[in-house]
């Protein structure tokens, strides 16, 4: 068993230990892996994250710093901590240890943050935490509730808010298994231990834990809850504590201030923005295809008046740079649908080259057939049936002829 300081001292970031085991190198994990009588570092586990730092064998000031990438827990207790170095130092040595301060006070305002939410959500609706989990952006709760809704996430935060605001202090105390069921935790171990660590928000919150937390609820900052969602156990409650909170909302504001900036409006009027211009470009989509289908429709009269009929049959061959291919599939439906005995045979070179082969109905030709024939002939792909087809080719050079080779052969 490794000597854990951080269950006395959670602020504690620089410490002495000795080498008393080392795990090799593997397959599974490459990093030398270095287990000390007694260690500051929080090893992954209850939903927390690890510690990152430095070890430094001998003196502080002249000995090589080895990084501490990775902590993790065995069964036995031990706690290794994954260096990355070539080789390990040997056991016996004295190291001196360094955690990130950073890391570690953001992890114990996430973590501190976290039993405030959980008790908050207990006092006022009684929804017990199902679990924890501690994200690199942001961590969340799962709460044992078939509902939650928006009004209560927000009772919850103002609530967790408040105590944070009043900077109550927060304890460890260490007390037998006996003892700790009268004392009315929030969440009863399952597992039996001797003795338990208790986290005790003065008049708020009292629970067994063993991740680092913060002294006084002040020192958590603010609490910023964020998405919910239905999962399968219950609900989950997505937040951010401390500093994180602060940037969360800063990139929030930053966000919502250049999309006001796109509709030249506040940020408050955002949503009644956006709701109108998402009705009017809706709005200017539906009037869009009402004029395109017109033009279709006259456009369509004008090739038929000035198309002779040969034989009782009018081929109409057409190339369009400027127009889609939804344009000229409609273009085909209404050449065909306005007159029997209609063949057309259409392409367009605007983005992706492609073409439209119909024919009125009861007419003999295949369309589907000389579709294939054509594209195969120009490197693409395409097919259809007897009346329609359409297909694309890589460019258009050579289209507006393939077409007219097609047209002299229906002719013959
Ligand atoms: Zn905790």
């Amino acid at each position: 068993m490794s000597d854990r300081l951080y269950y006395h001292d959670s602020s504690l970031c620089e410490f002495e230990g000795e080498v008393v085991d080392l795990i090799p190198a593997s397959e599974i994990n490459r990093r030398h892996g270095v287990v000390l009588d007694r260690t500051a570092f929080y090893p992954t586990s209850g939903g927390q994250v690890h510690d990152t730092g430095f070890l430094t064998a001998g003196s502080p000031d002249t000995g090589s710093k080895l990084r501490v990438a990775e902590v993790v827990e065995l069964e036995d207790g031990r706690v290794v901590h994954y260096i990355e170095a070539d080789r390990a130092p040997q056991k016996g040595t004295k190291v001196y240890g360094e955690i990130d301060p950073q890391r570690r006070r953001d992890h114990m305002q996430q973590h501190s943050g976290q039993h405030l939410l959980s008790a908050a959500f207990v006092r006022l609706f009684n929804m017990p935490t199902l679990s924890f989990h501690m994200g690199s952006e942001s961590s969340s709760i799962d709460l044992d509730t078939p509902a939650l809704s928006a009004q209560q996430t927000e009772q919850a935060e103002a609530l967790a808010n408040q105590v944070v605001q009043e900077n109550r202090p927060v304890a460890v105390r260490f007390v037998s298994q006996e003892d700790a069921l009268t004392l009315g935790l929030r969440k009863v171990p399952t597992v039996g231990k001797d003795e338990l660590r208790l986290i005790d928000i003065q008049d708020f919150d009292l629970t067994p834990c063993g991740g680092t937390h913060v002294r006084g609820t002040g020192q958590i900052g603010a609490i910023l809850l964020r998405k919910i969602e239905k999962v399968r156990q219950g609900w989950r409650v997505e937040f951010v504590s401390g500093q994180r909170a602060v940037a969360t909302a800063r990139r929030d504001y930053s966000t919502l201030t250049a999309a006001a900036g796109l509709l030249s409006t506040g940020i408050w009027e955002l949503p009644q923005q956006v709701r109108k211009a998402l009705d009017e470009s809706k709005a200017a989509r539906k009037t869009g295809e009402q004029l395109l289908e017109q033009v279709a429709e006259l456009q369509a009269a004008r090739l038929l008046s000035e198309t002779p009929a040969a034989s009782g049959r009018k081929v109409i061959v057409r190339v369009w740079k400027d127009r889609d291919l939804a344009f000229v599939k409609l273009l085909a439906q209404k050449l065909t649908g306005r007159e029997s005995g209609v063949v057309a045979l259409l392409g367009s070179t605007l983005g992706q080259p492609s073409l439209v082969f119909t024919q009125s109905p009861g007419l003999p030709f295949d369309m589907g057939t000389l579709l294939k024939t054509t594209v195969a002939s120009l490197g693409g792909r395409g097919g259809g049936n007897k009346d329609l087809a359409q297909g694309g080719v890589p460019n258009g050079a050579g289209l507006e002829e393939a077409l007219s080779g097609v047209a002299s052969g229906i002719a013959r």
